[in-house]
C-alpha cells in the first residue's frame, strides 16, 4: 500500500487535477489518496474570515469566487454539481455571516472555514476518479484524526487516532481518498494540524497503515538545496535524511511540513518528494541517516519574516526565577520560540519569534512582568522588527570544522550585518538572523558559496565608457566564455555609465550591445547609479570608475562601506590627504570589501601588488626610483627637433597615451601621484605637497587658461625645449622624468640621463620602477614595461577585478 499525496499547488485547476489522476492511475496497488485545498483556496478561505471580522461585507466576493471555483471544477471533472458540496458551502456562508456579525474570529470558527477547503477538494477528486472509472472511496478525517480542542494547530491523539486508521482499513477500496489537514475533536469539532498540514495527514496514515511509502506530489522537483523561488539556481537534492528534512522544514522549507517527519520517521517509512508536473523526475527521497550518504551541506532555509526580542535578566529583582518563568508564559500560551541565544555574562536572552507571533509574545510576557521592576524589563522596544532568520542545514556539518567561519565570512564580505547566530545543539543547522532587506542576498551567496563554488558570479558596475572603459568591456566580453569555463566565473556587466548617460540590467547587459543600451540609456547621475547599485543589492558586486573624474572618487567610501569592493585607474581619491587614503583603507578592511588601485601606477603593469606582497611579507622599502609617466616617456623619446613639441603632445593624447588632459603629465603632477601612491602603499605617511617637484616647464606654459591656449604657449616656447633637449644629446644623454624616494623625501624633477643608467634605454611609453628594500638591497627589483595606454590600464582593471573574485571565494 502507497500513500500519495497531492498538495494544493498540484490541485490548481482541471488540468493539474487531471494531471494528479494519471499519476494515480498509473499504480497498480491499493492507494491511500490525501488532497490539500485546491490551489490557494486555504489563503482564500483566510481573507474572506479577515473580511468578515473587520465587518468588510468583501467577504461575501471572496466567498463567490471559491464557491464559483469549486462549482466549475466540479462540473468539469465530475460532470455535476455534486450537492455535498452545496452542503459544505451553506455551512461555510453561515459561520462567515457570524463572524461577520459579531466582528470576532475564534480560533475554532477559523478552524470550520479553512477546514472547509479539503472537504470541497476530497469531496470532487474522490468523485472524479470514480467518474474516470476507478474503485474511489471517500473517508472523513474529522472523524478519523482525533485531535485536542487546540484550534489552529491541534494535537492529534495517536493513539485513538492509530486505531480509527486502522479500523477505516476494512472499508478500503482501491482508491481510498483523505482530506489532509483537517481533523475533528472527540465532540466532533472541526481542527486543522497547522497550515501545510496535509502533509501530517499522510505521514499519520502511511504510519498506521504501514505503507511502503509516502509520496508527496507538489510543484517542484523534490527537496531543493534552496527554496527554488528564493534562490534561481537551486537544485534538487536525491536523498535526505529524515533529520535533516525536518531541520530544513522547521527553518522554513515548506515543501514538507515538519511534524509529518517524525510519524514516517518512527515507522520507518521512505518519503519520496515528486513533481506532479514533472513525474518522471526522480524527486528526493527522504530515508534513515544511514541511507543517506551525501554532501557536507544539504540545504538553506529561512523564516522571511522574523522578530527579535533581547531581554536582560539583569534588572529583574528575581534573577533566579526571571527566565524560567519567561520561557513557562511562552510555553503555557503556545509560543513558539524559532530562535535563541543568551549571554552568560550579562544574563540577556535573544528571542527570534515568527512576525505574527511576536506581539502575542510581548504581551503575554507584559502582562507576567507587569510590576514596577520588572515592567522595566519587558517593554515594547525590546522587540524588533523586520528580520528573517536562515539556516543552513546538513548532518555531516557536525564533523567538520570551518562550516560557520565560512558562512559568516561570506556573510561577511557581502556587507550582511548579523543580529545573532546559533547553532542547533544537534549540531544539524546554523541559523543567523539578519535583516530582512538582505535575506535574499544572503540565500544567493551562501547557496552560491556551500553548492555553486564552481560557478560564481560577478556583478560589475562601471563608469567610464571612454578610451581605457572601452577598451575594458571589449576585454570582458572577449574573455566572457573563457572566464566561464576555466575559472567558472560568470561575469556579468549589470550597470554601465558615461558622463552623460547610464544603463541597468539586473540580469546583466548584454555584453556585445552595451554601446547601444548606453546610447539608449537613462540621463546619467552619480547619485541614481550608486542607489540603484545598492539597492539592487547584489552579492559579489564590484564598482569601477573608469573616470578621472574628482565627483566620481568621492564616493568610495560609502561605496566600500556598503561591502562593494571598487577598482579604479582614477588617482584621486589616493592622492587626497593621508587621513582621507587611511578612512578608504580603513572602510575596506571594515566591510570586507577591496579597494584595488593597481592601475592608478603604471598602467597594468604589477606594481602595487608585488609591492604588497613584499610589505605582507616582511619586506620594506627603502629607496624607490621610477620613471612613472609613459606620456612623458613617450614625449621625449618621439622629441627630437624635427616636429615641435606642441605636435608630439597632441600625438601622445591621440594614441591615448596621456591623461585626457595632457597638462597633467607634463606639469609632472601626475608622477607626483603616482610617487605618492607608491609611498603610500609602501606605509610612508606622506601628503601630496610634501612631494618635491622641479619643473621643467617655462613659467609661461604654467598658467594655460585651456588647452588650446596651453598648446599654444608650448608653440611659443619651441625653441627653450630645443634647447634643453640639444643639451641632453648632446652629453649622450636622454632626458627623463624621474621620480625618487629616500630617506623620507619624494622627488620629481626631470634629468639628463647618461648611457650608463638602467633608465637610458627606455623605450616608447614604458615605466620602470626600482624598488631598493631591506631584502633587495644591492640589485633593486626591476619592474619594467609599457605603463600607459588603453589596453593595459584595461587589462590591469581585469586584472583586479580577477583578484577580487578569486579572494571571495
Ligand atoms: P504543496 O501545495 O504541494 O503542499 P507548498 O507550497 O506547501 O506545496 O510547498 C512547495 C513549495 O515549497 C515550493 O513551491 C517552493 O517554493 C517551496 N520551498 C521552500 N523551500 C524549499 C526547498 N528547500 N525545496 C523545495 N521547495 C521549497
Ligand atoms: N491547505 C492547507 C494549507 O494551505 C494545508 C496544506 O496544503 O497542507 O495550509
Ligand atoms: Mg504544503
Amino acid at each position: 500500500m502507497k500513500v500519495l499525496k497531492f498538495g494544493g499547488t498540484s490541485l490548481g485547476n482541471e488540468a493539474s487535477i487531471r494531471q494528479a489522476k494519471d499519476i494515480i492511475f498509473k499504480n497498480d496497488s491499493i492507494l491511500v489518496v490525501v488532497v490539500s485545498a485546491v490551489g490557494k483556496t486555504t489563503d482564500d478561505l483566510n481573507e474572506a474570515a479577515n473580511f468578515a471580522k473587520m465587518g468588510d461585507s468583501k467577504y461575501i466576493d471572496t466567498f463567490n469566487q471559491i464557491h464559483d471555483l469549486h462549482v466549475l471544477l466540479s462540473e468539469r471533472l465530475c460532470g455535476k454539481v455534486l450537492p455535498e458540496l452545496e452542503e459544505v458551502f451553506e455551512k461555510l456562508l453561515r459561520v462567515l455571516e457570524g463572524v461577520f456579525l459579531l466582528k470576532e474570529l475564534t480560533n475554532r470558527s477559523l478552524d470550520f472555514i479553512l477546514g472547509s477547503g479539503e472537504l470541497l477538494s476530497s469531496l470532487i477528486i474522490s468523485n472524479f476518479l470514480l467518474a474516470e472509472g476507478l474503485s474511489a472511496k471517500w473517508f472523513d478525517s474529522r472523524k478519523i484524526i482525533l485531535t485536542d480542542d487546540q484550534f489552529g494547530s491541534a494535537n492529534v491523539h495517536s493513539f485513538e487516532t492509530d486505531s480509527n486508521i486502522k479500523k477505516a482499513k476494512h472499508d478500503f477500496e482501491v482508491i481510498n481518498v483523505f482530506a489532509g489537514f483537517i481533523a475533528g475533536t472527540e465532540s466532533h469539532e472541526i481542527t486543522t494540524l497547522g497550515r501545510g498540514g496535509s502533509d501530517y495527514t499522510a505521514s499519520l496514515l502511511a504510519a498506521s497503515l504501514n505503507a511502503e511509502i509516502v509520496e508527496i506530489w507538489t510543484d517542484v522537483n523534490g527537496i531543493m538545496t534552496a527554496d527554488p523561488s528564493k534562490v534561481k539556481r537551486s537544485h534538487t537534492l536525491d536523498k535526505v535524511s529524515y533529520e535533516e528534512a525536518l531541520e530544513l522544514s522547521h527553518f522554513g522549507a515548506k515543501v514538507i511540513y515538519a511534524q509529518s517527519i517524525a510519524p514516517v520517521f518512527k515507522a520507518g517509512i521512505s518519503v519520496v518528494v515528486k513533481n506532479t508536473f514533472e513525474p518522471d523526475m526522480t524527486g528526493t527521497f527522504i530515508t534513515s541517516d544511514e541511507n543517506n550518504n551525501g554532501s557536507l551541506i544539504k540545504g538553506i532555509s529561512s523564516i522571511d519574516e522574523v522578530s527579535v526580542m533581547s531581554v536582560s535578566g539583569n534588572a529583574a529583582l528575581n534573577k533566579i526565577d526571571f527566565f524560567p518563568r519567561l520561557f513557562k508564559v511562552l510555553a503555557d500560551n503556545q509560543v513558539e520560540i524559532i530562535f535563541m541565544t543568551h549571554s552568560n555574562a550579562e544574563y540577556t536572552v535573544t528571542l527570534g519569534f515568527k512576525a505574527s507571533e511576536a506581539k502575542k509574545a510581548l504581551s503575554f510576557l507584559k502582562k507576567e512582568f507587569r510590576n514596577k521592576d520588572e515592567s522595566q524589563v519587558i517593554h515594547s522596544e525590546v522587540l524588533e522588527e523586520d528580520y528573517s532568520l536562515l539556516a543552513l542545514i546538513g548532518s555531516k556539518m557536525k564533523d567538520q570544522v570551518g562550516v560557520s567561519g565560512k558562512m559568516f565570512n561570506v556573510l561577511g564580505k557581502n556587507g550582511i550585518s548579523i543580529k545573532a547566530i546559533s547553532q542547533g545543539s544537534s549540531e544539524r543547522n546554523i541559523s543567523a538572523i539578519i535583516p530582512k532587506a538582505d535575506l535574499s542576498k544572503a540565500l544567493n551567496v551562501l547557496h552560491e558559496s556551500f553548492f555553486l563554488s564552481e560557478m560564481r558570479r560577478l556583478n560589475l558596475f562601471i563608469i567610464g565608457a571612454g578610451n581605457v572603459g572601452k577598451a575594458f568591456l571589449d576585454q570582458i566580453t572577449g574573455q566572457f566564455l573563457f572566464l566561464k569555463k576555466h575559472h567558472h566565473l560568470n561575469v556579468k556587466v549589470i550597470g554601465v555609465a558615461n558622463s552623460r548617460k547610464m544603463a541597468f540590467q539586473k540580469d546583466g547587459i548584454p555584453l556585445s550591445k552595451w554601446q547601444k543600451y548606453l546610447d539608449e540609456g537613462e540621463v546619467f547621475s552619480k547619485e541614481v547609479f550608486v542607489e540603484t547599485m545598492n539597492d539592487v543589492n547584489f552579492r559579489n558586486s564590484i564598482f569601477i570608475d573608469i573616470t578621472a573624474s574628482e565627483d566620481i572618487s568621492e564616493l568610495y567610501a560609502s561605496i566600500l562601506s556598503q561591502s562593494i569592493s571598487v577598482v579604479t585607474p582614477n588617482k584621486i581619491a589616493a592622492t587626497r590627504s593621508f587621513e582621507n587614503y587611511l578612512e578608504l583603507k580603513a572602510a575596506s578592511r571594515r566591510y570586507g570589501s577591496q579597494f584595488l588601485i593597481e592601475t592608478n601606477v603604471c598602467a597594468g603593469l604589477p606594481i602595487l601588488s608585488t609591492l604588497n606582497d613584499l610589505i605582507r611579507s616582511g619586506d620594506q622599502v627603502n629607496k624607490l626610483e621610477a620613471v612613472l609617466s609613459g606620456t612623458l616617456n613617450f614625449l621625449f623619446n618621439e622629441y627630437n627637433g624635427t616636429i615641435s613639441f606642441a605636435d608630439v603632445i597632441k600625438k601622445a593624447k591621440e594614441l591615448g597615451y596621456s591623461e585626457p588632459d595632457p597638462r597633467l603629465d607634463i606639469s609632472g603632477e601626475d608622477v607626483m601621484r603616482k610617487l605618492l601612491i607608491l609611498i603610500r602603499e609602501s606605509t610612508y605617511e606622506m601628503e601630496m605637497d610634501e612631494i618635491e617637484i622641479t619643473s621643467f616647464l617655462p613659467k609661461s606654459c604654467t598658467d594655460s587658461v585651456d588647452l588650446d591656449d596651453f598648446y599654444h604657449k608650448i608653440e611659443q616656447e619651441e625653441p627653450y625645449f630645443k634647447a634643453i633637449f640639444e643639451k641632453a644629446k648632446a652629453g649622450n644623454s636622454r632626458l627623463k622624468l624621474v621620480a625618487s624616494f629616500q630617506n623620507g623625501k619624494g622627488r620629481v624633477a626631470l634629468e639628463e640621463i647618461p648611457e650608463t643608467h638602467p633608465f637610458y634605454q627606455l623605450e616608447g611609453k614604458d615605466n620602470v620602477v626600482l624598488f631598493y628594500t631591506t631584502r633587495y638591497a644591492e640589485q633593486p627589483l626591476v619592474i619594467k614595461g609599457a605603463g600607459a595606454g588603453a589596453e593595459v590600464t584595461a587589462s590591469g582593471i581585469f586584472a583586479d577585478v580577477l583578484r577580487i573574485a578569486q579572494s571571495n571565494n
